[in-house]
């Protein structure tokens, strides 16, 4: 179909640096793989993107909190199009067998040697956009207006957006109309999935003190045994999502730690409890928290506890809700684009802090996930109705995205979607 409309179209203008650059961002691919960094610590990595942006003529802003790092390419009147990369990898050792695998380790916050890898493919995202931010700078007479490109430190933590809205993000760039983003996921590589609405859930962990009265345990009348009080909360708390919330509403509580007493015949004075709890919207999840603490501070009373419970919110992650008319915009480009390889993605019951930069800027947004599992072995899968189990999803030691079609997929969604905008 060369010399057709498509051909000449801005999308095909700015894709056609796309091979050239292909050895380029594979290399740097591998080498942010290999050099994978710990939340607020992606020193090594935002240099590297820095430098990207800056060859390829951009502003950059970088230092924005820890590590995080904005580039602003201005080209004419239009529209703003801002897309968003993360950069931390995680405490964990990498098992993939890759040459490229990582062996790095480091020191996390709380001052463990940890090891680390990108198990959660953030090293896609930075790749994906650095490549993206080039070809758009490569091929300025096909668009017009300003693309920022931001990377983000300490997805992980639910802490690294929120610490670059509060150094100051929105002064320090243009206002976006649109803010952009995506993951790599568990999919076929080559596939890029869009899901109008709630995608990912809001999350929150729950640390709860109940306190007792200690005592020998050949004395039970003597105690306020916080051991059955705390069984009796984990017991009353299943009924919150199974007698509370509506059927077919969306809602997860898990008690992951339960801990209390040093030894079987001491009574102790106190038991903690820490939970998570997801929902696809924030009334859900407020219900959840005010029916967790009813319920602890009943179960209090009802035991004759001596001390109020104590309640702390932590890891608190914001509901990634899809605008519609944003993702109808990025679907049918990705649907001209990528034809069947672009589909409707089912919602996840994962968590992301993303939304927390488009709701700081006041602007809609949409997040979408693209594929990263080599497409053979999960079409096997598919087939043989194992998808779930057989195929390694993010943060498994085993997870890594095969480079090919990925990064390509990667690069290509984003130009495309912020060409959705800019080449209007
Ligand atoms: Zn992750
Ligand atoms: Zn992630």
């Amino acid at each position: 179909m060369a010399g057709t409309g498509v051909a000449d179209s801005p999308v095909a203008r700015v894709l056609v640096g796309l091979d050239a650059i292909r050895p380029w961002q594979e290399e740097l691919y591998r080498s942010l793989h290999q050099h994978p960094e710990l939340p607020h610590q992606e020193v090594a990595t935002a240099a590297a993107a820095a430098d990207a942006l800056r060859t390829a003529g951009y502003e950059v802003r970088d230092r924005i909190g820890s590590t995080g790092l904005v580039g602003v390419l201005r080209n004419g009147d239009g529209p703003t199009v801002l897309m968003r990369a993360d950069m931390d990898a995680l405490p964990i050792k990498e098992e993939t067998g890759l040459p490229y695998a990582s062996t790095a380790h480091g020191t996390d916050a709380a001052g463990n040697a940890v090891p680390i890898a990108h198990a959660c493919g953030h090293d896609v995202h930075v790749t994906s956009l650095v490549g993206a931010a080039r070809l758009l700078a490569e091929a300025r007479d096909a668009w017009r207006g300003t693309f920022v490109a931001l990377f983000q430190p300490a997805e992980e933590t639910a802490t690294g957006a929120t610490e670059m809205v509060e150094a100051g993000l929105t002064d320090l760039v243009p206002k976006p109309d649109v803010a952009l983003a995506q993951h790599v996921l568990a999919y076929a590589s080559g596939t890029v999935g869009t899901h109008a609405g709630p995608f990912l859930s809001t999350a929150a962990s729950m640390r709860i003190t109940v306190h007792g009265r200690g005592s020998h345990g050949s004395m039970p009348q003597r105690s306020v045994d916080p051991i059955v009080l705390a069984s009796m909360i984990v017991v009353r708390l299943q009924a919150i999502v199974a007698r509370e919330v509506a059927p077919g509403e969306f809602a997860v509580i898990t008690v992951g730690h339960l801990a209390a007493g040093t030894k079987s015949n001491i009574i102790p004075d106190h038991a903690t409890i820490e939970l998570n709890i997801r929902a696809y919207s924030d009334a859900t999840r407020s219900l959840l928290i005010d029916a967790i603490e009813r319920v602890v501070k009943g179960e209090c009373a009802a035991s004759g506890s001596p001390r109020d419970p104590e309640f702390e919110l932590y890891d608190t992650y914001p509901l990634t809700s899809n605008d519609p008319d944003t993702t109808a915009r990025v679907a049918a480009a990705f649907e001209e684009q990528f034809g069947e390889r672009a589909f409707s993605a089912p919602s996840q019951s994962a968590s992301e802090d993303f939304s927390t930069i488009a709701d700081a800027f006041g602007v809609p947004y949409t997040y979408w996930g693209i594929g990263g599992s080599d497409p053979d072995e999960w079409h096997r899968a598919d087939a043989a109705g194992t998808l779930a189990t057989d195929i390694p999803a993010n943060h498994s030691p085993r997870f890594a995205p095969v480079i090919q079609p990925t990064l390509t997929t990667g690069t290509t969604a984003i130009v495309v979607a912020a060409l959705a905008w800019l080449a209007q």
